[in-house]
């Protein structure tokens, strides 16, 4: 399921579950509409578009509640959920005039009014008017300060404006309100608070901001990552490799995400030395992980140990036969070493007897990867779904 979809998903769910059904039959029932029409035609149209939405064909439920909502200006919901589809759509534009016309109607009540303002904040937002959708979320929470679904709104907005700290104020709003937390993302918005107060130069603010997002969250890496980051800038190297060491030790499946820093710190520290015990530390205890040996197969390489060097690309070749980023240092090392023949079958006996995916295609539909086209998809059951597998290529354009 894409983006799109999640969202239409979401919508969906938060206005038929909560307030579509429920409220249309109210407002045909009690807000003065005949009888007649109020159980005729109109709400066929209104009960087909929402089983066309839930099909996802939406073209055709658009449609149908455009005509619901003709026959039955009266009701709120059914403008709602089809300003909705229409943003979703990208017809943000009248989908701004129809919610904007919800709201210029007499007699709302509070939280038709809320429900109204909300889907105008996400018009704004889709329209990419991110102050609009901010000053419009906020009277929504200023109308029902528990609402969730406006408070994570808001919270992407703050995340794209940048505003980290405002985000973390309502993310506690948010936690609140769903007696959930979101520790992931708590400590990613600590981070970005680092981030900011390095750039801005308070290094005491970076480093609690980095601290506390470990506390809460010590498995991500940017955080470590980051504070490592602080210390060497500040000229405190032992500290720098501290905070990288210990999270790889602690993380060992992403201790590659040290690797870079570790070897550019100690290259300028003259100790490029440790580097080797380090990687053979990382195979030692993940004995899979082409990474390491991939990093100690270019140091074997400047130290001019290609023999090593050579070994340790084809144990890697073996554990991941699909990174390019082995095969780049393979043809190096092999051309390097004068084209040897004999090298050059061992590894492509080595990459024939390991790599599956050698023409690979991949499902549209469940990214179901499979060797060569299929015309049945054997995961999702779907028929002609695949499509090849290529490598993005650079353009030198
Ligand atoms: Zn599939």
């Amino acid at each position: 399921m894409d983006s799109g979809e999640q969202t239409l998903l979401v919508i969906l769910v938060a206005f038929v579950a909560g307030i579509a059904i429920d409220r249309l039959w109210r407002f045909a029932k009690g807000r003065g509409l005949p009888e007649q029409q109020s159980d005729g035609a109109d709400s066929m149209h209104y009960i087909l578009g929402l089983d066309l939405l839930a099909s996802r064909q939406i073209d055709r439920a658009v449609t149908e509640l455009t005509m619901a909502a003709r026959k039955n200006t009266d009701a709120v919901a059914i403008y709602l959920i089809l300003g909705n589809l229409l943003r979703e759509k990208g017809q943000i534009e009248r989908a701004i005039q129809i919610h904007q016309g919800v709201l210029h109607r007499p007699g709302l009540s509070k939280d038709e009014r809320a429900h109204a303002l909300l889907c105008l904040g996400m018009d704004f937002k889709r329209a990419g008017f991110r102050n609009r959708a901010l000053d419009t979320l906020r009277e929504v929470l200023a109308l029902e300060p528990k609402n969730a679904y406006a408070l994570s709104s808001l919270i992407k907005i703050q995340e794209e404006e940048q505003d980290w700290r405002e985000a973390l104020d309502t993310l506690a709003r948010l936690s609140d309100v769903t007696g959930e937390s979101n520790p992931s993302l708590e400590a990613f918005l600590h981070d970005r608070v680092g981030l900011a107060s390095v750039a801005a130069g308070n290094d005491a603010k970076a480093a609690k901001a980095f601290e506390e997002a470990i506390r809460i969250q010590s498995r991500l890496a940017p955080p470590h990552l980051h504070l490592g980051d602080l210390r060497l800038q500040q000229g405190r190297l032992q500290d720098a490799e501290t905070q990288w060491l210990s999270y790889a030790k602690d993380n060992p499946r992403f201790a590659h995400l040290v690797f870079d820093r570790l070897h550019a710190a100690r290259e300028d520290g003259d100790r490029l030395e440790k580097m080797e015990e380090f990687y053979r530390g990382v195979i030692e205890v993940d004995e899979k992980d082409w990474r390491a040996r991939l990093a100690l197969a270019r140091m074997k390489r400047a130290q001019k140990d290609p023999a090593a060097a050579f070994e340790l690309l084809m144990e890697a070749v073996h554990h991941n036969p699909h990174a390019l980023a082995v095969h780049l240092e393979v043809w190096h090392a092999l051309v390097e070493a004068g084209g040897e023949v004999e090298r050059i079958q061992t590894y492509l006996d080595e990459v024939a007897d390991s790599a599956y995916f050698i023409d690979p295609y991949v499902c549209m539909s469940c990214n179901y990867r499979t060797n060569g086209i299929l015309w049945r998809c054997p995961h999702c059951q779907e028929w002609d779904t695949f499509v090849e597998e290529r490598v993005e290529t650079v353009d030198h354009n």
